[in-house]
């Protein structure tokens, strides 16, 4: 399967694997040896997951080349504002053992809920995200979790449009709109929690399709994301898991079962609203 095509022109491995909720240590880092030695050329890391030292030690382990991973991390909410960022920008990288990150984000925005000067905060944020981009140390740099009035108030002071937005996407939460606010400015959705975080794995809809298919309800999940355009990050520390979220070259969903999928109701949607999120 190809890779999606950044608006830089910087090509991303089409699935990712997450990390979140895997602890620092053996487990962490032998997940990554394994996804890697597995196939996967795309891992998705962040500072708050607290596992960048145990992610860095399985990149190094794997005997795969950093030039071959396209590695994403993310500056968390305690670290936004230039300095802060450029700060926390050079811890992960040590954390990590690297000299290069492929895909810096934002993890959330500040939101009006919390702080009266969000967009400033946004701003300042992005305005070191940038300068990490031109110093040639990022090669790619985005946001997550950005509804349309937080990139349209990035927009305001942005040098550089965000390259990728990486939103709760899955089959029973498709943010429709946000999604398409995206692809009409050329902003690549990364789906996370590819399969609601397990959520909807006994979905009784998302069974009976995935069943015709010969695939699992996560193959499905994935399948779906790739079919919409967008980019799943699957998260899995069980090995036979981690190999088949990378195999879904087996087979295509048609048109009425992806409006069938589409069109189910809420389902698996993790709670976290980022106007409202408190933290
Ligand atoms: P997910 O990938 O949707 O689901 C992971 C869960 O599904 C785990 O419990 C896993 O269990 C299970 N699973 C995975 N593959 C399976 C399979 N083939 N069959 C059965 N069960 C399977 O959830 P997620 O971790 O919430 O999201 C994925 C990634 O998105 C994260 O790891 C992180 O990198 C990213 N993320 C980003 C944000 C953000 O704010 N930017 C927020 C959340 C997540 P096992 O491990 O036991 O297999």
């Amino acid at each position: 399967m190809e890779d999606f095509m950044l608006s830089n022109g910087v090509s991303i491995p089409k699935i990712g694997f997450g990390t979140w909720q895997i602890p620092e240590g053996a487990e962490a880092k032998n997940a990554v040896v394994y996804a890697l030695q597995n196939g996967y050329r795309h891992i998705d890391t962040a500072k708050i997951y607290e596992n960048e030292k145990s992610v860095g030690e399985g990149i190094l382990a794997s005997g795969v080349s950093r030039e071959e991973i396209f590695l994403t991390t993310k500056v968390w909410n305690s670290d936004r504002g230039y300095h802060e960022t450029m700060a926390a920008f050079d811890k992960s990288l040590e954390r990590l053992q690297t000299d290069f990150i492929d895909l810096y984000l934002i993890h959330w925005p500040a939101n009006a809920a919390q702080y009266d000067n969000w967009k400033t905060l946004n701003a300042e944020t992005w305005r070191a995200m940038e300068d990490l981009y031109t110093s040639g140390r990022v090669r790619a740099i985005g946001v997550c979790n950005f509804l349309i009035h937080h990139l349209e108030a990035l927009k305001e002071t942005a040098k550089i449009n965000p390259m990728v937005n990486q939103i709760e996407y899955h089959p029973g939460h498709l943010q429709s709109e946000v999604v398409d606010y995206c692809k009409d400015n050329a902003i690549l959705v990364e789906a996370w929690s590819p399969i609601g975080s397990g959520k909807i794995l006994n979905n009784e809809l998302l069974k009976e399709i995935a069943g015709r298919y010969n695939a699992s309800v996560a193959q499905l999940c994935i399948k779906f994301c790739l079919q919409t355009g967008t980019l799943p990050l699957p998260k899995s520390v069980t090995p036979a898991n981690i190999s088949s979220n990378l195999d879904t070259d087996h087979f295509h969903i048609s048109d009425e079962d992806m409006q069938r999928i589409a069109q189910m109701g809420e389902a698996g949607f993790s709670g976290l609203n980022p106007d409202t999120v408190d933290f």
